[in-house]
């Protein structure tokens, strides 16, 4: 496939972009704590402007600090910002992409916690993931914010970036005043569809008095919020046309709010390019060229779409996280190199909202985020590497090696590698994994990992290798909990299950309901068993990102999963359990297997045996400490530029 539309060039009102590969506005918590561009901030924009990007519009940029959404956010709303906004567009340019800045004030979506005081909205109504009370703004307050988009447009072309983005999408402010959900005023900005629509085009109008005439525009919105009595595709292909005639040059549709975020972080539930369809209908609605996003992350379905006229642009969101490369990849016929977004919402959406990290990375790619600290270069000292287990942590340990240099020898006991991993990639909806090992296996040969699989790493196996470093990543197996009856023939793994090694029968008990039992849950409701997940907690899947949880939560409840909370096992009986509930004990009988999914204990029996044998010995991944593969892959990558 030629991909000839996505390289065909594309102008927006003056500005003349190369390709069609667009980087949408994410915010990264990247900025410095006063809101100024960070070296961070221009390692990770750089990274991807070398890929090949033909647009890289900048992340959610604050007009205003009470308009802050995440901490680390970038700012525009004073003329201090302008020298290091330039830096961006600067080491943006010489790569030859296009560059924009996204101007956005959250509005009731954001915390106390995070601007210091209590969040703004149109409307005395809370966000129902915020859910913090916003104070009303008054008019006259509504009209110095639509001053302060118009000054913050002047700040971005004054700071040379070659088009604004005005962010109406996704239930910030903007968005707060479009929408009959969270806009209930009955003055000159709320009411009618035409009140609601007057915030967003007096922006429209001061940023263009701001930035002049042919300066290029363009206006983000979500076309449905899937909210109840939000804003449908009706009033938004409206809309379009109004912000069309007030002098916007492209429109970027996306779809969703913070209340319905599984439709803006969409999981493997839904499809690659699922709001490609509402780019559609706006494309037919207006003249100028429209964006469109959703989960793309192959290239084929991009062509596809721009080849079909339903979007002239499409933005990579996570995808181009996980592969900053993407464009050059394509354009080189190396899309089997491409390194796949597997919609995990972990490294990108968990990282941005975890206080201990507060960064955007990527489960696949460790190096997102990270472009200051970790760098993939020749070694300065070129060494014989073993890695023992080809699990996820091993595989990014082993390829990472190898493109630095080293000669590396991965040991793997099984004929298929992935480890757990693998299995995880069995249940509903997660295929992704499956995608992602086969472009760990791509690079392990690319750089030549010399792959031994079907090969019980023994200790003399690894000496006679004389390595000079000998990476352990061998993972972990089932922890039995020492329950009496644990010995019941009818006891079987989540892992047995999952591959098809035995027959789970027509009812199936699960004891425990983390993510792997959860998961199993509903790879087995959905093939019509009657299932019972036994957890000791007060909720399931509690170890899973919120999002993705989300969906397999509804599903189990589709499937009319009976999920027993706050349940302790106390013996495994013939055909179920004795169990603890609510102090009293309880018999869950009448099971043909009950399923182990208590978790899983450290493999790494060789560490005894290599000790001061091997000049380096290292341990990753559950092999150190049973985690995530997220956890495996970014120490695997870590170790391997280090060694
Ligand atoms: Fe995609 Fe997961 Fe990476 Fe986020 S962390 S970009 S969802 S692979």
């Amino acid at each position: 496939m030629s991909f000839s539309a996505l390289f065909s060039p594309l102008k927006v009102g003056t500005l003349e972009l190369q390709n069609r590969f667009v980087i949408p506005p994410m915010g990264t918590n990247h900025a410095n704590s006063d809101g100024t561009v960070s070296d961070r901030n221009i390692a990770y924009w750089q990274a991807r402007a070398r890929g090949g990007w033909g647009l890289i519009i900048v992340e959610v940029t604050a007009v205003d600090p009470l308009g802050k959404a995440i901490p680390y956010q970038l700012g525009i709303w004073d003329d201090k910002f302008i020298d290091g906004l330039r830096r961006a567009t600067e080491a943006v340019h010489q790569y030859g992409a296009k560059i924009a800045v996204q101007l956005h004030h959250a509005g009731r979506q954001t915390y106390r916690s995070v601007i210091g005081e209590q969040p703004v909205a149109p409307s005395p109504v809370s966000c129902p993931v915020c859910r913090e009370i916003p104070r009303e703004l008054t008019v006259a307050e509504v009209y110095a914010l639509i001053e302060k988009f118009g000054d913050a447009a002047r700040r971005a072309r004054e700071a040379g970036f070659d088009m604004v983005e005005i962010h109406g999408a996704h239930g910030y402010l903007i968005a707060q005043f479009m929408s009959p959900h969270a806009n209930k005023r009955v003055d000159e900005f709320g009411g009618s569809f035409a009140n609601r629509m007057k915030f967003p085009l007096e922006i429209i109008r001061n940023v263009r008095r701001k930035v002049g005439r042919g300066f290029p525009l363009s206006f983000r919105f979500s076309a449905e919020e899937r909210v109840p009595g939000g804003m449908d595709t009706e009033e938004s292909l409206a809309a379009a046309r109004l912000v069309e005639a007030a002098g916007i040059d492209v429109l970027d549709v996306s779809v969703g709010v913070y209340g319905s975020m599984e439709y803006i972080f969409a999981t493997p539930a839904l499809p690659p390019g699922h709001s490609l369809p509402l780019a559609a209908a706006v494309k037919k609605a207006v003249k100028i060229p429209v964006i469109g996003v959703g989960r793309f992350n192959e290239p084929h379905l991009a062509e596809n779409a721009v080849q079909t006229g339903k979007a002239d642009l499409i933005a990579w969101g996570r995808q181009s996280l996980a592969d900053p490369e993407l464009p050059n990849k394509v354009a080189a016929g190396q899309v089997d190199e491409i390194a796949p977004c597997i919609a995990c919402n972990q490294g990108c959406v968990g990282y941005l909202f975890d206080a201990d990290k507060l960064l955007v990375s990527c489960l696949v790619n460790p190096f997102c985020g990270r472009e200051v600290a970790m760098e993939i270069k020749p070694a300065q000292k070129k060494k014989k590497v073993v890695v023992v287990g080809a699990g996820p942590g091993g595989l990014e340990c082993a390829w990472v090696a190898a493109a630095c240099g080293h000669e590396v020898v991965l040991f793997e006991k099984e004929a298929v590698a992935g480890g757990q991993w693998r299995v995880g990639a069995i249940p509903p909806a997660k295929q992704p994994i499956a995608a992602a090992l086969a472009y760990y296996l791509r690079m392990c040969n690319k750089y030549g990992v010399k792959l031994r699989m079907e090969t019980e790493a023994t200790a003399e196996l690894i000496l006679a290798e004389n390595p000079a470093a000998v990476v352990l990543a061998t993972g972990g197996e089932t922890d039995f909990p020492p329950l009496q009856g644990i010995d019941n023939p009818r006891v079987v793994t989540a892992s047995e299950v999952l591959e098809g090694k035995v027959d789970p029968g027509p009812a199936v008990l699960i004891i425990g309901g983390g993510l792997v039992g959860s998961e199993t849950a509903d790879f087995l409701a959905e093939q019509g068993r009657e299932v019972t997940v036994l957890e000791m907690l007060p909720e399931i899947a509690t170890d899973m990102q919120d999002v993705v949880r989300q969906f397999l939560m509804d599903r189990l409840y589709h499937f009319g999963v009976d999920i027993e909370t706050e349940t302790t096992v106390r013996e495994i009986t013939a055909d179920g359990v004795k169990a603890i509930q609510d102090g009293q004990e309880v018999r869950l009988e009448g099971y043909d297997n009950i399923v182990i999914a208590t978790g899983i204990q450290s493999v790494r029996g060789l560490e005894e045996q290599l000790k001061g044998k091997v000049p380096e010995l290292h341990i990753i991944g559950d092999a150190a400490e049973p985690r995530k593969a997220i956890d495996a892959i970014e120490e695997g990558a870590a170790l391997a530029v280090k060694l």
